[in-house]
């Protein structure tokens, strides 16, 4: 982990519902990694996605998190020295980074999502569960061939051609030494779409380098995502900062909790009368008290 005074972590919610006991645990593990490093604790609204997006549930998102008990040393509510902390007013960031990915050939366009359906490998060559179809190497266009321009308004895909059969590796902060194979556990993937949008991939890694956060605290399905982000950080020049990817939680009949849990919504808890402190020790968890467990 980074020294006291150099420790920069996150909380990076996307406003896409309400939040739930889940995110307040990941969030628990992320405050609790900087407040015992000693060291800052940046809030960044993903608000990228306008489908789902909505804007009511960023003031939601934000009061829940402050009655919670979370505090953040930089955010869109406080401002901060590295913002904006919006995603939506940083598109130029991500369009630089874009450009440089194309200045560099790295990127290409790919053909439509029913040929990689109907061509995606089945899952059981694959080592783990992958969490999106393979996109297959046959339609890649060869690597010498010459990009079209972006252009200012990017109406296609475009994807990250990876090094296929590379061995990649991270040492998780909670699980220890993780790995996968480039092409066989996730293959090229998308950096902006056709809607002319950032991937989360990409803004992530932008915005995780611009913000020098040092350490990337979120859930374990994100697992797979930081394998493309490594490499991402490696094609755009930046160094990768620490990973602690925290167990999910489930609930009684061993469903991972998603948003559509909205009886365990933080909202609906906090409507209900339920205190802070008795959502926060649901989780195991009191902030500001327990130590951090590392199993590794
Ligand atoms: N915005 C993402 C989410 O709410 C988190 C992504 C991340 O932590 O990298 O699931």
């Amino acid at each position: 982990m980074a020294t006291s005074s150099t420790y920069r972590g996150r909380l990076a919610p996307s406003p896409t519902g309400q939040l739930h006991l889940g995110h307040a645990r990941t969030f628990w593990f992320a405050a609790e990694r900087a407040r015992a490093a000693g060291g800052k604790l940046v809030l960044r609204n993903e608000d990228l996605d306008s489908t789902r997006f909505r804007l009511d549930f960023v003031g939601s998102m934000l009061e829940d998190l402050r009655w919670l008990g979370f505090h953040w040393d930089e955010g869109p509510d406080i401002g901060g020295p590295l913002g904006p902390y919006n995603q939506s007013e940083r598109r130029s960031f991500y369009r630089s980074a874009l450009e440089k990915l194309h200045a560099a050939n790295l990127i290409f366009l790919p053909r439509s999502r029913r040929d990689v359906l109907d061509a995606a490998r089945a899952p059981h060559e694959a080592s783990r569960e992958l969490d999106e179809p393979i996109y297959p190497p046959q339609f890649r266009p060869p690597s010498d061939t010459p990009l079209p321009p972006l252009g200012d308004v990017i109406n296609v895909n475009w994807r990250l051609r990876v090094p296929d059969s590379e061995t990649l590796t991270f040492d998780d902060g909670y699980f220890g030494p993780q790995q996968a194979i480039v092409g066989r556990d996730f293959g090229d993937f998308l950096v902006w779409r056709k809607d002319d949008t950032p991937s989360y991939q990409l803004a992530c890694v932008v915005d995780d380098a611009a913000m020098q956060i040092t350490e990337v605290v979120r859930g374990a399905d994100l697992i797979l995502s930081t394998f493309r982000q490594i490499l991402l950080y490696r094609a755009l020049g930046y160094t990768a900062p620490a990973f602690y990817h925290c167990p999910l939680m489930v609930d009684d009949k061993g469903v991972r909790l998603a948003k559509r849990h909205d009886a365990l919504s933080l909202r609906a808890m906090r409507e209900s009368g339920k205190p802070p402190g008795e959502i926060l020790r649901n989780c195991n968890l009191e902030l500001g008290k327990a130590g951090t467990e590392n199993p590794k």
